[in-house]
């Protein structure tokens, strides 16, 4: 027998031994574990480093050492869609290994998220198709690592209604904590929405913020972090709401806005991804509903679920992929909840947003079918240019207007379809935040504010053309 043998024996027992107590206390599935741990080889990689004693709360925390972001341009479809399926293989069986971040049609690439242990593989897959990729990010764990010292500094925020709020990212509790405190701070003006309970029976919360005149109100609807690790969505969000409430009665256009709209504001629609990435996986942009079996993956993607042209090309059948569409439309309960909110609602509807990041887009239907185009795409465009024109004003940033499956790509069993289809809301929009790939889903919390600054502008901007559209005022 060798002499490395036993020392091989003793490793592979302190990985079991590893693998069980994570098995228990992070609540993982034995496959998801090795595919958030981006295969054995780095898991055993980041537990020589940190040894076997750390807490709970690092033993369940997956970590990005080295994981790069590259950019990889392509000029004809045709590569895109060659690499899209080699990606798609990949993930099969190691689905943390590369993550498609996004992809711009319009200047044709994508940014895709590659482990240390895959990039040779990923350039082998590149070479036949001649694409040299381009770093653009060095180190994810860098920038995971900012944006989690931010959140700890979250306890020095005064109160949930302090200026220094909007400073960090927050987790759940906190972001309720918020919501509470307006509504207790604005009476008559502020009403805590329940949507419902998630598939771990998290609330799912929302707020209505209101002008104080009593005639028919017509309800502005969006939501942030229906994937959950777009973190910028929810913080970007719970600032608007903020200057809703503070700027009414000051400022004369939002006070305006605000007597002839309720603005149904729901920070994080997908509140277990949400938890979950502050708990275990910084990268997690699913649901946290099993799929079956005891190696099967979790999670459903949220924004692939709706029962519009479901399961058709732009969502993937494979319950490991990052798109999955579930096992039947609204199999996934929190869009099924979001869907009954705003189908009870329908008639009062005019504006819905679902709010993601990054790339800068401003978007509405379809996504599921990229030769069918809207029959209003008259006024629903113009209304998504002026939103988008009123955001560049306030600091520089610019945002794409477009179809959903021209700007970005095929996406079906959206929410946006859906909600324009089902529940006829005309001006049903996607909308994706900063950045264009610096930072991705990794938006250091100084840009939260600035942010949420423009995004305010924006869906003023957007409010104020509906409004004189649809003859509100
Ligand atoms: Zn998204």
């Amino acid at each position: 027998m060798s002499a490395t043998v036993p020392y091989l024996i003793r490793a592979i027992q302190l990985n079991i031994i590893t693998l069980e107590i994570k098995f228990v206390l992070c609540n993982v599935s034995i496959v998801e574990f090795f595919k958030d741990s981006g295969g054995l080889m780095d898991f055993k990689t980041v537990n020589s480093k940190k040894g076997l004693s750390k807490s709970a709360a690092t033993m369940c925390e997956v970590r990005f050492d080295h994981h790069q972001v590259w950019r990889l341009h392509w000029n004809d479809f045709n590569v895109y869609e060659s690499l899209n399926a080699a990606f798609e293989n990949v993930k099969q069986n190691y689905e943390n290994l590369v993550d498609i971040w996004t992809v711009n049609q319009e200047l044709g690439y994508s940014d895709v998220r590659v482990s240390p242990s895959a990039m040779s593989f990923v350039t082998s897959i590149l070479k036949p198709l001649q694409i040299v990729p381009i770093v653009q990010v060095e180190n994810i764990q860098t920038l995971i690592d900012v944006q989690e010292d931010s959140s700890s500094l979250s306890n020095e925020w005064d109160n949930a209604g302090g200026s220094n709020f909007h400073k960090s990212y927050h987790r759940l509790s906190e972001i309720n904590e918020f919501l509470d405190e307006k509504v207790k701070n604005f009476k008559g003006r502020a009403q805590k929405v329940l949507v419902g309970y998630s598939y771990e029976k998290r609330e799912i919360n929302g707020i209505r913020i209101s002008g104080t005149t009593k005639n028919r109100k017509r309800e502005i609807i969006f939501h942030g972090a229906i994937h959950s690790r777009e973190w910028i969505g929810a913080a970007s969000v719970l600032y608007i709401a903020d200057q809703l409430l503070s700027l009414y009665g000051k400022d004369d256009l939002v006070t305006k806005l605000l007597n002839i709209y309720d603005w149904i504001i729901i920070p994080v629609l997908n509140v277990d991804g949400y938890e979950y990435t502050h708990t275990n996986n910084r990268m997690w942009r699913k649901t946290r509903q099993p799929n079956g079996g005891l190696f099967g993956c979790i999670g459903t993607d949220p924004n692939r679920n709706w029962d519009y042209e479901w399961s058709k090309p732009g969502a993937s059948s494979s319950p490991c992929s990052e798109a999955y569409y579930g096992k039947a439309p609204f199999s996934a309960i929190e869009p099924k909840l979001m869907s009954e909110f705003i189908y009870n609602r329908r008639e009062d509807v005019e504006i819905y947003i679902d709010v993601h990041a990054f790339s800068q887009l401003w978007m509405y239907p379809y996504g599921a079918r990229c030769d069918k185009k809207v029959p209003e795409e008259k006024k629903i465009l113009k209304a998504a240019q002026d939103g988008a024109s009123a955001l560049k004003k306030i600091h520089g940033t610019n945002f794409k207007v477009g179809g959903i499956c021209k700007t970005i790509y095929q996406a079906s069993g959206n929410s946006v379809d859906w909600v324009y289809a089902r529940a006829n809301v005309t001006y049903s929009y996607a909308i994706e935040l900063r950045d264009t790939g610096r930072y991705g889903f990794l938006l250091p919390p100084d840009q939260i504010i600035p942010s949420g600054e423009e995004l305010f502008s924006g869906l003023i901007g957007l409010a104020e053309t509906v409004a004189t559209q649809e003859k509100r005022w």
